[in-house]
């Protein structure tokens, strides 16, 4: 039997969904301020989404700004987030350990988006029972949605100056998701910002990508250039990639907000030992058939190998270490385009003169065009030393 009031409802269904391990549960009406509206078009227009084009297509952005369209009669959303366990490294270490990779904290255990998906399809099953005749659909990130502004407005958290969302007793180390439903359910008091002066992750950020406090420039930012940029990483960013191989932690690490970090007491993101700080070498030689076994069930499969190991190869080249020569040698031969560009920039970090010579003759038996103009590239670089 529906609850008689707002209050009980509201707790019923935030139990619902803690049984079903989201640990946040706020309540917003589906509409974007006109404020947000008009700093998400700048944004596109000044080209930050980089190649997100699903960012800027003209239906998407409009359902985007404008949340009610996105179910018809749709009066709430509810908000969720899901934590994830900090980084087992600190960021110091993590960045130090140069013959290893560093995998982001959200995607060393399994893919959060076919854990949350399965765990909203439940709830939503639930909401039905509680919530008798209503309409509602799930999104968890693959939507046209402003999650972020929604669960500021909701009340979990703020939208740091790093862009993501910050709670303020647990910091930011949570995967939202969203419910959209037509019942019509008390809303939640949405959350002020609490970075004040604070200029940490503006500071910290190895690329500036961080363009002015809460504006992130997707084409200079590791998170979106390792995992959803496809094809050559720009020259001028590879060496601040360090050795991150698959995103990166370093706004939230030095956030203060992140200081008592949640860490979930049964964490269904939990990381996978095997993926935090696998070994560079280790990764390099996976073939295909390794590559699906080793990613099994994680968020990095969606790379696929040939953009991991793009990665790993700048991460070689810039430890500057020649342990990795005879690997990266191996990797000039890889059949994938994408590889073997990497591979000979990477040889050029670790040993300059010899790797020019060697690019030179590489380079009479290279048919792939843009892995010869990326060669030229790197060589060119070494003319103006
Ligand atoms: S994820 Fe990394 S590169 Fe992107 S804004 Fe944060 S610190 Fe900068
Ligand atoms: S590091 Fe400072 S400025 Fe950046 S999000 Fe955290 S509190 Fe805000």
């Amino acid at each position: 039997m529906m609850p008689k009031n707002q209050k009980n409802l509201k707790s019923s269904i935030k139990n619902i969904t803690k049984k079903h391990h989201f640990d946040l549960c706020y309540f917003t009406k589906p509409i974007i301020s006109q404020h947000l509206q008009k700093k998400y078009d700048t944004w596109v227009e000044q080209g930050m989404h980089a190649e997100m084009d699903y960012m800027s297509e003209s239906q998407r952005m409009h359902l985007r700004k404008n949340p009610q369209e996105m179910l018809s009669d749709v009066k709430t959303v509810i908000c969720l987030g899901m934590f994830h366990s900090p980084p087992l490294q600190s960021l110091s270490d993590g960045l130090a350990k140069h013959t290893h990779g560093v995998i982001a904290s959200y995607a060393q255990g399994d893919d959060y988006h076919e854990v949350m998906k399965k765990r909203l399809k439940a709830v939503a099953a639930e909401l039905d029972g509680l919530l008798g005749q209503h309409a509602q659909r799930v999104y968890v990130d693959t939507a046209p949605v402003l999650e972020r502004p929604l669960a500021q407005q909701a009340g979990m958290g703020w939208q740091g100056k790093h862009g993501l969302t910050i709670h303020w007793k647990k910091g930011s180390y949570l995967m939202l998701a969203e419910i959209f439903t037509s019942a019509d359910l008390e809303i939640d008091e949405a959350v002020d910002e609490h970075c004040g002066s604070c200029q940490r992750c503006l500071n910290v950020c190895p690329t500036s990508a961080i363009v002015a406090p809460y504006v992130v420039d997707a084409r200079l930012c590791i998170s979106y250039l390792s995992i959803e940029h496809k094809g050559m990483i720009p020259h001028a960013l590879r060496s601040s990639f360090g050795n991150r191989i698959f995103g990166c932690d370093d706004c939230q690490q030095v956030c203060p907000w992140n200081r008592l970090a949640h860490t979930p007491n049964e964490d269904i993101l939990k990381p996978r030992l095997e993926n935090d700080m696998p070994e560079l070498s280790m990764l390099m030689h996976l073939d295909e058939v390794k590559f699906r076994e080793f990613f099994r069930k994680s968020p990095v499969k969606r790379l696929k190998r040939k953009g991991l190991l793009r990665n790993v190869a700048i991460a070689m080249g810039n430890s500057k270490d020649h342990l990795f020569i005879n690997v990266l040698m191996d990797a000039l031969r890889d059949e994938e385009p994408l590889i073997r560009a990497h591979a000979a920039w990477a040889l050029y970090q670790i040993q300059p003169i010899e790797a020019a010579l060697l690019l030179a003759q590489h380079l009479k038996n290279e048919k792939n065009a843009d892995v010869v103009l990326d060669i030229e590239y790197t060589l060119g670089e070494s003319n103006h030393d």
